[in-house]
């Protein structure tokens, strides 16, 4: 694809070359009509999104058209989020400012806009999958009728059922984007053959260690994704995964949001089977606040606070924007904080534990924190811990949260409670020793959480913790550089891309 030059003495050499080719030929980039055109679906959740946004960022940015669409749902809660609500609804008008040719689109997800997506989980996700389709074919229909320059490519979130239908159908580059670890992607992929091990779906699960998959050395049981460890398999999440994972053996091209170096064994075992190309960590430029607003809540302001802090003095805790806790866990978190006499700040949704219990912080604990915590139900989170009074982050363990605090080399205590999120502990706490589990036990205590805070944030393990983080973080600093392997990798991506653009 055309490469501009950065260098200004190229111009004059460049202008003449690029009023010759267009007089006397037209290459693939220099005809608007030939440029990549891609339709990116987000799956309709928070810690998808965010990813999908910076990718769009990129690919316009290498000289992709790119028509993002987002559920009306997440389109009316980001512009609600914005702290002063605009009548414009198009995220995208800055970025297009900015030179980007991003163009956005909404499309229902099926349901109206008062419906409670959190407390109807399943609902919702049935709606998704079997209502969504239609709506996304609606607007594939659309674009592809008027669109220029032609639509040419579907970026479309591997969970989603419908890609390679909604590709084969416009005659479209199918590419299925993994926003988690390869780990997570490999083990759906090959859920057969956890199956035939009787590791999964067996009345009985074996629990021994799992080392029969292609690029994974060994696995616990207890490190599997929860729907893979759950006993009632038959629920709207199984079928999404199931069906999800079988459709993807139909893309054309898979990409992931982690970097090659991090997950090499597993990563060069999938090549076998299709091309997949690590491109992570896909950050928003200079990892700062972007032109495009993504939160589906309004950002609380910790900034103020944050700089009255001593430096790496305070935990950030967020359990993301999904997964729900047990009151019970919630209030051992609670007082272990208090007993810990550590600073924080804790970002508390308010459905953390259910759209129906929000009342869920032991009695007084505000007050007994005094200037010590600030509680906030959702903040700019990459904004919060590259402050550098954040020492440490007590974290659910999302890939992007993962992801955003190694960049940060914020040291982690691991607290899974849902979907990926225990196999992304494993990557954190046994295989890169970057963070520290903060219970095996079945139920949590608050001297638990007392001691894994003040473990985490001073003394022998957490210099053991930065000192292992600072290795990580450099593999991923290495990898984003010039000739790093998440360049390297995205740029054969578009190469890729042309070619199958190309054939189709
Ligand atoms: N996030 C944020 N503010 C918050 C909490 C989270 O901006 O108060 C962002 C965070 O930076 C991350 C995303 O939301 O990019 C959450 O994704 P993750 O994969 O960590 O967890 P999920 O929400 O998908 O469970």
């Amino acid at each position: 694809m055309l490469q501009l030059a950065t260098n200004p003495s190229y111009y004059p050499c460049l202008c003449l070359c690029l009023c010759l080719c267009l007089c006397l030929s037209t290459t693939p980039m220099e005809d608007e009509n030939q440029k990549p055109h891609a339709i990116m679906v987000p799956y309709p959740l928070q810690g998808h999104i965010i990813p999908f946004v910076h990718l769009a960022m990129k690919l316009a940015s290498k000289g992709f058209t790119i028509t993002f669409v987002n559920t009306q749902s997440i389109n009316h809660q980001i512009i609600k989020a914005q702290p002063n609500s605009t009548t414009n609804h198009d995220i995208f008008t800055e970025a297009r400012q900015s030179g980007l040719d991003i163009r956005y689109r909404t499309i229902s997800d099926g349901f109206p806009l008062g419906f409670d997506r959190s407390l109807n989980h399943d609902q919702f996700m049935e709606g998704v999958r079997h209502v969504f389709s239609a709506h996304v074919d609606e607007i594939v229909a659309d674009i592809d009728a008027q669109s220029n320059p032609k639509l040419t490519c579907l970026i479309s979130d591997t969970f989603f059922v419908w890609s390679s239908a909604i590709a084969t159908k416009y005659k479209l580059v199918n590419i299925s984007f993994w926003t988690e670890p390869a780990l997570v992607f490999t083990l759906y992929y090959h859920l057969d053959l956890l199956e035939i091990n009787g590791h999964f779906a067996s009345i009985d699960n074996r629990e021994d260690t799992i080392d029969y998959i292609p690029g994974v050395r060994a696995i616990e049981p207890k490190d599997l994704m929860s729907y893979l460890q759950a006993t009632d398999i038959s629920t709207v999440v199984h079928k999404i995964i199931f069906k999800a994972f079988e459709d993807v053996k139909r893309a054309d091209i898979i990409i992931c949001n982690t970097v090659h170096e991090l997950e090499s064994d597993t990563i060069s075992a999938l090549q076998e089977k299709q091309p997949i190309y690590a491109i992570g960590p896909i950050f928003p430029k200079g990892f700062t606040k972007g032109l495009v607003a993504t939160s589906l809540w309004s950002e609380s302001d910790c900034t103020k606070w944050l700089n009255t802090m001593p430096h790496g003095s305070v935990l950030y805790v967020s359990f993301g924007s999904y997964a729900h806790a047990s009151k019970k866990d919630i209030v051992e978190i609670a007082y272990g904080l208090l007993l810990s006499e550590v600073r924080f700040i804790w970002v508390l949704r308010d459905d953390i534990v259910s759209s129906n219990e929000t009342d869920f912080l032991p009695i007084g604990f505000e007050d007994r924190i005094k200037d010590r915590g600030l509680i906030v139900p959702w903040c700019c989170q990459i904004s919060v811990i590259s402050h550098q009074a954040i020492g440490g982050f007590l974290t659910h363990c999302g890939w992007n949260s993962i992801l955003e605090s190694i960049w940060c080399s914020i040291p982690l205590l691991c607290f899974p409670l849902l979907t990926d999120q225990f196999t992304n502990r494993k990557l954190v706490v046994d295989d890169w020793q970057i963070g520290l589990n903060l219970s095996d036990a079945k139920q949590l205590t608050r001297d638990e959480v007392e001691e894994k805070i003040s473990r985490l944030m001073s003394g022998k393990t957490s210099d053991e913790l930065k000192r292992n983080m600072k290795q990580i973080r450099k593999t991923v600093e290495n990898a984003l550089s010039r000739d790093g392997s998440s360049v390297k990798n995205f740029n054969q991506f578009i190469n890729k891309v042309e070619i199958k653009i190309r054939k189709k």
